[in-house]
């Protein structure tokens, strides 16, 4: 068996035991493999370990994967993600390639993507990026800005918003990481209320996930847990 192979066994696990112990089943959570900066073979390996969805953070690059993939013969079964920060210069990349978008964080964006879906596609699946924790970052917005933001957005013809995003800031403390994911599980739920088609609350990667699921993720974003450390330096 690969490493890549052996990994995604162990996440999966690990989905499947988070979920168990809060009463959760794990079909609940959708697994996604974030394949930033790795090669196409290290996805070719996940694929025949029956990996569907993926997530890239650099549009560039994540086109560049997503046209690889399509002339294979299992391109028409994956699922691609954007999740990386979105600069409106390229944002058609992200409509015309892309199912997911899961950083929107200012209408403008938003209506760019909606205008930029290619006709015959279905629509672009967006998620909210809800900044929880991390008052340095200047990804997300407040959830006090949430009800405005959503209403416009779910009112785009060529988006659907599904739900909410969050990279909370790094934290090993279980219980605080909790209490993080907590606020993101009440203001989905909210949300919910609202707006029927929400069904999507993507939060937790590899060193939070179980926490994230306890608190009711529905869609992990794992990439070190199954691809190994990423290498950043210039080649
Ligand atoms: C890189 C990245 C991940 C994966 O993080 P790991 O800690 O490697 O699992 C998840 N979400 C986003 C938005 C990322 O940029």
């Amino acid at each position: 068996m690969s490493t890549i192979q052996q990994n995604l066994q162990d996440v999966r696990s690990r989905i499947a035991a988070a979920a168990q112990g809060c009463a959760r089943v794990p079909e609940e959570i959708t697994l996604l493999a974030v394949s930033k900066t790795k090669p196409v073979a290290a996805i070719a390996e996940a694929i025949a370990a029956g990996q569907r969805a993926f997530g890239e953070n650099y549009v560039q690059e994540g086109v560049d994967k997503v046209q690889h993939f399509a002339t294979q013969p299992e391109g028409a079964t994956l699922d691609w993600h954007f999740i990386g920060p979105l600069q409106s210069n390229k944002s058609r990349l992200v409509a015309e390639h892309f199912a997911w978008c899961h950083t929107v964080d200012r209408l403008r964006i938003a209506q760019r993507l909606s205008d930029q879906r290619p006709a015959g596609m279905p629509p672009l699946n967006v998620l909210i990026q809800i900044n929880i924790s991390d008052e340095q970052s200047k990804s997300g917005i407040v959830l006090a800005e949430l009800p405005a933001l959503a209403e416009a957005v779910a009112a785009l013809p060529n988006v659907t918003l599904r739900g909410l995003m969050a990279i909370p800031a790094p934290e090993q403390n279980y219980q605080r990481q909790l209490a993080v994911f907590g606020q993101m599980s009440d203001a989905f739920q909210a949300l919910q209320q609202r707006y029927p088609q929400v069904d999507t609350l993507s939060m937790g990667m590899t060193d939070d996930m179980a926490a994230a699921i306890a608190a009711g993720s529905t869609l992990v974003r794992i990439g070190t847990a199954i691809f190994g450390a990423r290498d950043y330096s210039p080649a």
